[in-house]
């Protein structure tokens, strides 16, 4: 998946005329910048690429979800639901706001259980968050009914997801609000970076606000801007705007890459009897960025894990054993461990984490495997992989 794999010519180019010209900010200074925008020339081409109407630049994945969820009047006490898999960013997002993380099941799909969500919505629920993972997608039209009976926001965070789509739609387009990631490790990297997606006008403008102080962004004179509402500072810098735009225009290449890396590992593991694949919603195609499978159970898969480790296949994760992905080893959320006093109405929202099992997550993330599927390694590197992958799992459940 890391576009950094690829960092390159096209990189250094935009960086170069963003260093030479010297205007690192994406906003005002029109007079010294001769024409470089690179934070909006990147958002257009997320536009176009993503075939979205507005795309608004921030400074993390994480800033765009807390942004999004701000953009539609999502806060104190508000409830959002968000799968137990996923980065802690997704829970630390909505606390930002004062809103209460509402964690449910996964199921095959490594992503939202339809029927976890439904029996997770109350009158408080504002909003479901569907995370997708890995390079797949929830089952986006169920998810949509669900919000439709119940007037609730659907909230993509497609961080892990870029250039994959869904009924040809490409993830993030499709919910009322979604959430891109541009850090390091993603498939499309600034460096640093974020991005609030939507079609919805008014989300747009408020996203836009917001990520810099509420400054409405009315004329030519940034010191003479009013403030609608109060913001925050989000920016991202041109620098790694530049960046980022170099990137987003191979994401097509960087797509494909991945998708004849994958097969390849895929088409071998096939032969293993024990080995099944993540389901993929029905008119979904993935970016390729992971090859996500499950073993046949939680024994079987902590000994593969650590054989691929021994034997040099690096980059795959068991994710049941992780302390960044899973909500098994998230203590400091189950205890609230704050710098600064949290709201009453956030610690008994939040009380159900002190006793809530997640037994049909564990069985999922106890037996599933995710491998990383790089943009440098050569055809031969990978169909070597390969041969190495079926060989552990086969000694292993033999
Ligand atoms: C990377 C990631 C984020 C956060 O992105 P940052 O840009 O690192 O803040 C959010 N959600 C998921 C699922 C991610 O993988």
């Amino acid at each position: 998946m890391p576009g950094f794999e690829l960092f390159g010519d096209n990189e250094r180019k935009e960086l170069n005329d963003v260093l030479e010209n010297g205007v690192l900010m994406r906003y005002g200074f029109d007079g010294m910048r001769n024409g470089h925008w690179k934070a909006k020339e990147l958002e257009k081409e997320l536009e176009s690429q993503l075939k979205v109407k507005h795309a608004q630049l921030v400074s993390s994945g994480t800033a765009a979800v807390s942004i999004a969820l701000a953009a539609a009047g999502i806060g104190a006490g508000d409830e959002v639901i968000m799968p137990t898999f996923t980065f802690v960013a997704s829970f630390e997002a909505i606390m930002m706001l004062g809103a209460i993380p509402i964690l449910v099941d996964i199921d095959d799909t490594l992503t939202l259980d339809i029927e976890a969500v439904r029996k997770a919505i109350t009158t408080k629920t504002k909003a479901i968050m569907p995370i997708h993972m890995c390079g797949s997608m929830a089952n986006l039209d169920a998810l949509k009914v669900l919000c439709d009976a119940h007037d609730l926001l659907l909230i993509e965070d497609s961080s892990q997801a870029t250039g994959a789509t869904y009924k040809g739609k490409p993830l993030g387009s499709i919910g009322d609000l979604g959430c891109l990631s541009l850090d390091f490790v993603k498939i499309i990297t600034a460096g640093e970076g974020g991005a609030v997606l939507t079609n919805n006008e008014k989300f747009y403008t408020n996203a836009d606000h917001f990520s810099d102080h509420g400054h409405d962004h009315v004329g030519t004179d940034r010191g003479a801007e009013s403030h609608p509402f109060l913001g925050y500072n989000f920016r991202i810098s041109e620098l790694h705007a530049a960046v980022g735009l170099a990137q987003l225009r191979r994401l097509d290449e960087f797509v494909s890459i991945q998708k004849r890396n994958y097969t390849i590992i895929r088409d071998a593991l096939s032969q293993v009897p024990e080995v099944t694949f993540r389901t993929v919603p029905e008119g979904g195609e993935e970016s390729y960025s992971f090859l996500s499978f499950f073993l046949p159970d939680l024994e079987v898969a902590r000994k593969v894990s650590s054989a691929f480790k021994e034997h040099g296949i690096d980059a795959c994760f068991h994710y049941y054993d992780n302390n960044w992905h899973y909500i098994r080893k998230w203590e400091h959320l189950k205890d609230l461990k704050t710098l600064y006093p949290l709201s009453e109405e956030v610690r008994e929202g939040l009380k159900y984490l002190q006793t809530k099992t997640f037994e049909q997550s564990n069985h999922y993330i106890g037996r599933n495997i995710s491998c990383l599927i790089k943009l440098s390694w050569t055809v031969e590197e990978v169909k070597e992989r390969a041969l190495k992958m079926v060989e552990i799992i086969k000694e292993i459940c033999s």
